[in-house]
């Protein structure tokens, strides 16, 4: 078992109905009595938007809104939000929505308290000056677990992905209100959902997992999997939505302290040659090589099936276990409707060999060393295929 060293930075409050407390969160936090939202125009047009301002107004909390995020930020848009954070001289900063909107109100609030543009502090490249505004996040989807993490994703100038690391990025508060997320479309709740139940697996699975990071990453696989298809069939479904935002938040606690592994390694590749959700990316990519990582770490897959409720029986063997997992969670996908062909992507075998590369990249070379088993370039190659076949 590694050694750990594992602290929570991020409170976090859960409740159906709980955001529309977000006012007395402000004033308490903060001490302030004015607050920048940060989030997208669909949040806008859906109205959720308008529920947070009233709740903040309700609470005498003046809100100044910033809703020009978009899917897949830029350091160009984060450096708007934080030109706007910085004009309205706030002390707290709400992000609401799913990872964009969420990464976008990390990371502008801190280049806001800060004398450089967002490009500075791309991958660690500089320290930050200490956080001096407050953060809290309200996810609206149940997945990237953004909420509790200390990480962000963006796009360079160069238009290439690159990410943001600080202490000071983990949020001081997550509100999880389930009621927030039952206007997300199945296929979405699909994706974002097996994306989460990844984040869980791959954290246990992979080389740096340790005691806290199973103990929260198979209760979130428990909630994911017990839930998904309950919240896809009957979106309006409170109990199944908020084990899937709690089940989403733990796995983010999971990832990180422990990281992902080879779903994420190709999913990413996937994404950096054709426009494709992220959750699908990944969901598809395990679906393809589930069999395979098992063989890395029988044990640990076994008590990953039994936390999915996919046990034939107490006494079978790790490795019948293990493939029961595999076998539920290819039944998972496929009972959730995702969209296993990337033919409509605009992705053909003739990719398969790019695809391969891209996968063998530096930038994914954290995701591929962090997997409890390690494919060597052959196998990525075979992976790539079975992906565009
Ligand atoms: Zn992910």
């Amino acid at each position: 078992m590694n050694d750990f060293d594992f602290g929570m930075r991020t409170r976090v409050a859960y409740g159906i109905g709980r955001s529309k407390r977000i006012g007395e969160d402000v004033k308490s936090l903060s001490g302030s009595r004015h607050a920048v939202l940060v989030t997208d125009p669909g949040l806008v047009k859906l109205g959720t938007a308008e529920e947070i301002v009233s709740a903040l107004r309700a609470h005498s909390v003046e809100v100044t809104l910033f809703s020009d995020v978009q899917s897949d930020p830029t350091s160009a848009s984060i450096d708007q939000a934080a030109d706007v954070i910085r004009k309205s001289n706030t002390d707290c900063v709400i992000g609401l929505g799913g990872g964009s909107a969420m990464d976008v109100a990390k990371l502008a609030a801190l280049v806001a308290g800060a004398e450089h543009p967002t490009e500075h502090y791309a991958l660690m490249a500089n320290p930050f000056q200490p956080k001096r505004i407050k953060t809290i996040m309200i996810p609206t989807t149940s997945g990237t677990g953004a909420e509790v993490t200390s990480t962000v994703v963006f796009s360079n100038a160069a238009k290439v992905k690159v990410w943001g690391w600080d202490y000071d990025l983990a949020p001081d508060l997550a509100v999880l209100d389930p009621a927030l997320t039952v206007a997300l479309p199945p296929h979405l709740t699909a994706a974002t959902g097996l994306d989460a139940l990844i984040h869980a697996l791959e954290a246990v699975a992979g080389k740096r997992s340790n005691a806290m990071i199973e103990a929260v990453g198979l209760q979130a696989i428990r909630l994911i999997s017990g839930s998904l298809l309950r919240a896809i069939e009957y979106p309006q479904d409170l109990t199944a939505r908020g084990k899937l935002s709690i089940g989403s938040m733990l796995g983010g606690m999971a990832i990180e302290q422990g990281g992902t592994g080879i779903a994420h390694c190709m999913g990413h590749a996937l994404g950096t040659l054709a426009r494709i959700h992220h959750g699908r990316a990944v969901a598809v990519s395990l679906y393809r090589v589930y069999e395979w990582n098992v063989e890395g770490n029988e044990a640990i897959h076994a008590a990953i099936a039994k936390a999915m409720g996919a046990v034939p029986a107490e006494s079978e063997s790790s490795e019948t276990l293990a493939r029961a997992g595999a076998a539920f969670y290819r039944k998972l996908v496929e009972d959730s409707g995702l969209k296993l062909s990337l033919a409509d992507d605009g992705l053909t075998a003739a990719d398969a060999e790019r695809l391969a590369a891209t996968m063998a990249s530096a930038e994914n070379a954290p995701m591929r060393n962090n997997n409890c088993r390690y494919a060597s370039d052959d196998e990525l190659a075979r992976f790539a295929s079975l992906l565009l076949r």
